[in-house]
């Protein structure tokens, strides 16, 4: 992502570390209060230990370290900007991916027309079918910056973390499926796309940036599967360590306010929105055509956004726990459209 302008709203940035109201109402209670808390707190904790065992079991965190290696992984074949080798390795390590877990891979190959020329490039769709007609759409963009070609920018947040995060949710929908040959999730279908060309060739402008998602949001639209689209959730710079995701004013109100209902249902709020920007990024080809969609982006990353575009977007700066928040937060998310 590049270009942004900043609503300066109030930034209050709450890290608070209470992490349910549930103690609070023992503690309020004063003495009598709380040996009587403390009596229905053990009767009840007796009653869960003899009904857990009869109890759904409780749905675990998504997988934060294995999405981080993921990133690590793929952010170690090195930039990856279109037309260098190792663009293609990273196409190449998606495919093989992809094809080694048998699912529905499509590659969408293009030729964009840039300001360097004609560019090959290629969108990566992976397709996790649900018993609910209709589709929810996860993207994030995996190439690395054309102008930054000479500095060694290997965009471990930029691109890379957004993809680790993506590896990690096809893992947890393979999950929810039931890996056998035709079986399906409970809900929408859900499609992954890994965009290319989401950053300018040249210098940021609606025609030198976005090209695979503008060319994607094209296609499906001349073949119909926009309509089919329930909500398109973008992922963007979300592995920084310091996860603070602002709330994208571009964005579908009722999906901002679903990321957030599902924030706050696992305690995450405080990462969630604090501030408001407005983000030209892959989702505005989506936005355009009708499409609910949300930027989900931390441009926020280093002292004065200092490692963003940058030889410093390395490994070192992201985290396995910030995936585990996003990708907890994308599932959550899902199932919320899914009630919808
Ligand atoms: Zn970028």
């Amino acid at each position: 992502m590049m270009f942004f302008l900043r609503n300066r709203r109030v930034s209050t940035h709450q890290k608070s570390v209470i992490p349910s109201g549930t103690w609070r109402i023992f503690a309020e209670g004063g003495a009598e209060g709380s040996a009587t808390a403390f009596r229905l707190s053990a009767a009840l904790s007796f009653t869960l230990i003899f009904l857990a065992p009869l109890a759904a079991p409780a749905q675990a965190h998504f997988d934060g370290a294995r999405a981080y290696e993921y990133a690590r992984e793929f952010v170690g074949i090195g930039p990856r900007w279109p037309t260098s080798p190792g663009h293609a390795k990273a196409e190449a390590f998606l495919r093989d991916h992809f094809q080694r877990d048998h699912d529905q891979l499509e590659e969408d190959t293009f030729t964009a027309d840039t300001p360097i020329g004609s560019v090959p490039m290629c969108n990566l769709i992976v397709r996790f079918p649900g018993t609910k007609p209709g589709i929810i759409v996860l993207g994030t963009h995996y190439e690395t910056n054309y102008p930054l070609r000479n500095i060694n920018f290997v965009g471990a947040n930029d691109g890379g973390s957004t993809t680790g995060l993506l590896l990690g949710v096809a893992d947890r929908l393979r999950d929810e499926a039931g890996h056998a040959p035709g079986k399906k999730l409970q809900g929408y279908s859900v499609w992954l796309v890994f965009f290319d060309g989401e950053e300018a060739i040249q210098s940021w402008s609606r025609s030198d940036s976005t090209y695979g998602s503008r060319h994607l949001a094209a296609k499906w639209g001349r073949d119909g599967t926009l309509n089919q689209i329930k909500a398109f959730l973008l992922a963007d710079m979300i592995g920084d360590k310091d996860l603070d995701i602002q709330r994208e004013s571009n964005s579908t109100g009722w999906l901002v306010s679903l990321v957030s209902d599902a924030a706050k249902k696992l305690g995450y709020q405080r990462y969630f929105f604090q501030q408001s920007m407005a983000v030209e990024d892959d989702h505005l080809p989506f936005v355009e055509r009708g499409v609910p969609s949300i930027d989900i982006i931390d441009l926020d990353y280093g002292p004065n956004n200092s490692y963003h575009h940058t030889a410093q977007d390395t490994m070192d700066k992201i985290s396995a726990h910030s995936l585990t928040i996003d990708g907890d937060v994308f599932m959550e998310t899902i199932r919320l459209i899914d009630q919808r």
